[in-house]
């Protein structure tokens, strides 16, 4: 196991700037958290995540990921909270921390190893920082140096998963050496007759040629000296595992396959690989068909070399890879070199773009050869993955609600939902899911999909079987939905609606009744603004600009009351009186949802105020809101949590940001002082969540302000 001071070392031997007390401090804080716990191996605990931090080192990981590793099964396994590890070791190891505890719990979900494909995206969606995927892989690497310390029945799992779905992953991002070492391990496990076989059969073949790689070797050094090109020669044995791929691939037996022997040159400059090609097909036969260039076409994961066979010196068929030392680097490494390339570039901080962009160059090389993934990266940004209650996974695009999951289960269950509980909780149907919450659809016979359903699901499928049972049974709802429509747009128009203008036009539109009209709007068969024009013929519809001039008030005159029926909150009981809650501070923009306290009216929280829990026991009482399209048109008190350096000056600072976001400062509150820092609530006036967020980033990189998020308390 690593000490204490080796890690630190180690850590410092590439980042000298390392916050060496934070390490020592996580170092601490994971023997004392994982305690008297044992692994399998019978090795203290903590052990583990020390091991893992020491693999992530060999990548030049940053220091924050190295924290993560130490402290990664600490939430998980241990009684510590998210809450105390962003306390002591900063916002942004508690979000890696964060991103690996969800993904363990994913872990447990998922039952069958059948979904390995859609598993392996929904670990990719849910690593939104690309370090926590890294450290995954690192755990898991580790989990499996130590897998023969398991009882047979868990080893042939935890391979059988390394090999569908950690492994490639390692491919993926260009991990090529946990890759390998990922299979190796698996392959043994898994086909451990196949392996021993392999094995045997390399000792026999090493002994009759008493070791020819280093011969060799001398041998390429020479040819590559006599032309004066500068190079590195490294040659080994391929690998048991990437043998029998071979094997199986070419369907051919192990004496079929000649070249177990594999080369690897590294050289200076792009120009250098291609010399130091022709040098060897010069001199040595070439094998047909063996030759790729990777340099001028990169594997999908950005993996570059130039590979050929040739029958090479003392008349053995070898593989020989030629390769900068620079594109070593990378193949070895993968996304992790770049991380150690652009460390030296100051992207600590919030903004990750380089991965971004990284992964679009992954997606550019795509090549539709690749078996293992043949979906974009990015593309699963636009998912997300959500389990059943058998554990099955379902995926559906971002913003997706329960019924739009029904829907995806089948139309029946779709037709007949009536509510869903989200990860054992009954929420309500408009909720957003997200990635790795298990859904468990609520269904009556007696329920029908309704209109309302339409304004908030996302999927066409949901859509689609929405309206056509409208279409065919609800004529009623769609008279109501036009006439709203109507009587909406006139309004904002300021024309006067009504009926009796109606009539006039009923011939136009084959019409019999003034219902058949709004049947026809709220179907959207006709316009609202067809029938505007046609009431009003000679209504000009007003510009942008025009409108805003028009709505432009002098100070003192025209001060409306805002009206009663103005569209500030969508959904609500006609006469019900609306308190926002104090503990969450909803905000136009905020998905929401209403409580009902009879006498009382309607309480609106987030939908992801922690109260709510209080009335999970009484659905009856939740209520379907959403924002109405005027309620921008108020201020609202939002409440944020800060905890500031204890400096002069440091409120100053907060004032001044808050002021340049144009958010009214409305009452602030010391919640604890320290010696170092202070912890304030800050009650600001803002029109919307966007304005909000603005001025959390804007206070996020003030250099006072260590913490700052919306409080929920
Ligand atoms: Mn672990």
């Amino acid at each position: 196991m690593l000490r204490q001071y080796e890690l630190v070392d180690l850590v410092k031997s590439y980042d000298p700037y390392a916050d060496e007390d934070a390490l020592n401090r996580a170092y601490v804080f994971a023997m004392k958290k994982h305690g008297s716990q044992l692994r399998t191996s019978g090795d203290p605990y903590y052990s583990h995540p020390i091991e893992v931090a020491g693999i992530l080192t060999k990548y030049r990981l940053d220091c924050s990921s190295i924290i993560a590793a130490l402290l990664h099964d600490t939430v998980e396994d241990t009684d510590t909270t998210l809450e105390e590890i962003r306390s002591l070791f900063g916002d942004q190891v508690a979000q890696l921390v964060d991103g690996l505890t969800k993904l363990a719990m994913i872990e447990q979900k998922s039952g069958s190893s059948k979904q390995a494909e859609n598993f392996r995206k929904l670990l990719l969606a849910m690593s939104e920082d690309i370090r926590v995927l890294l450290i995954k892989l690192a755990d898991r690497l580790h989990n499996m140096r130590t897998l023969h310390f398991c009882d047979p029945a868990k080893r042939a799992r935890i391979a059988r998963e390394t090999l569908d779905i950690y492994a490639p992953l390692a491919e993926r991002l260009g991990m090529e050496e946990v890759k390998e070492e990922m299979d190796e391990i698996a392959f043994a496990e898994l086909y451990k007759d196949a392996h021993d076989s392999i094995v045997a059969r390399l000792n026999f073949l090493r002994e009759q040629g008493s070791n020819i790689i280093p011969k060799i070797i001398s041998q390429l050094e020479k040819d590559m000296q006599d032309n004066e090109i500068k190079c590195t020669i490294t040659g080994r044995e391929k690998t048991p595992y990437s043998i029998w791929r071979k094997m199986q691939l070419r369907n051919a037996s192990f004496e079929q396959l000649s070249d177990i022997m594999a080369f690897r040159i590294c050289v200076e400059s792009v120009a250098d690989c291609y010399q130091a090609l022709g040098i060897i097909h010069s001199k040595y036969h070439m094998v047909p068909r063996r030759f790729k260039d990777y340099i001028s076409t990169p594997k999908p994961n950005g993996y570059q070399s130039l590979h050929t066979g040739v029958i090479g010196p003392l008349n053995v068929r070898i593989e020989v890879q030629i390769r900068t030392y620079e594109m070593h680097e990378v193949n070895e490494k993968g996304v992790a070199a770049h991380w150690a390339y652009k460390q030296g570039q100051k992207t600590e901080g919030k903004n990750f773009r380089w991965i971004r962009e990284l992964l679009e160059i992954l997606d550019q090389a795509q090549n539709p050869d690749e078996f293992l993934e043949n979906t974009k990266l990015e593309m699963y940004n636009d998912q997300v993955f959500c389990f059943t209650p058998k554990g099955d996974l379902i995926g559906l695009p971002v913003g997706s609600t329960p019924v739009d999951f029904a829907y995806a289960i089948h139309s029946n269950v779709g037709d007949t939902c009536v509510g869903a509980k989200i990860n054992g909780e009954i929420k309500p149907v408009r909720t957003i899911l997200h990635n790795g919450d298990q859904v468990e659809i609520l269904t009556s016979k007696s329920q029908h999909p309704s209109l309302e359903w339409d304004r908030f699901v996302v999927t066409g499928k949901a859509k689609a079987a929405i309206r056509r049972y409208i279409r065919t049974n609800k004529r009623e709802q769609f008279i109501a939905l036009g006439k709203e429509i109507l009587e909406k747009l006139f309004k904002s128009e300021d024309q006067t609606f009504a009926e009796k203008d109606l009539l006039p036009i009923m011939p136009h539109y084959e019409a019999e009744t003034i219902d058949d009209i709004y049947a026809k709007v709220g179907e959207g068969l006709i316009t609202g603004w067809d029938v505007l024009r046609l009431v009003h013929p000679g209504y000009k519809q007003q510009t942008k600009l025009e409108k805003m001039v028009n709505s432009i008030k002098l100070p003192g005159f025209n001060k409306k009351k805002p009206s009663k029926d103005s569209l500030k909150i969508r959904g609500l009981i006609d006469g019900m009186a609306v308190h926002f809650a104090g503990c969450c501070h909803p905000l136009p923009g905020d998905r929401i949802v209403g409580i009902v306290t009879t006498g009382k009216g309607v309480t609106v929280h987030t939908m992801e105020c922690p109260s709510l829990k209080n009335y999970e026991k009484e659905p009856e009482r939740w209520l379907d809101i959403d924002w109405g399209t005027e309620a921008e048109n108020e201020t609202h008190v939002a409440r944020l949590k800060l905890m500031l350096s204890n400096e002069p000056g440091a409120l100053a600072d907060v004032a001044n940001i808050a002021a340049k976001s144009e958010a009214n400062i409305m009452n602030l509150n010391i919640t604890y002082r320290t010696l170092s820092y202070y912890e304030i609530l800050l009650d600001v006036e803002v029109k919307n969540v966007d304005q909000l967020n603005n001025l959390v980033l804007a206070l996020r990189a003030s250099k006072q302000v260590s913490y700052v998020a919306r409080a929920t308390q």
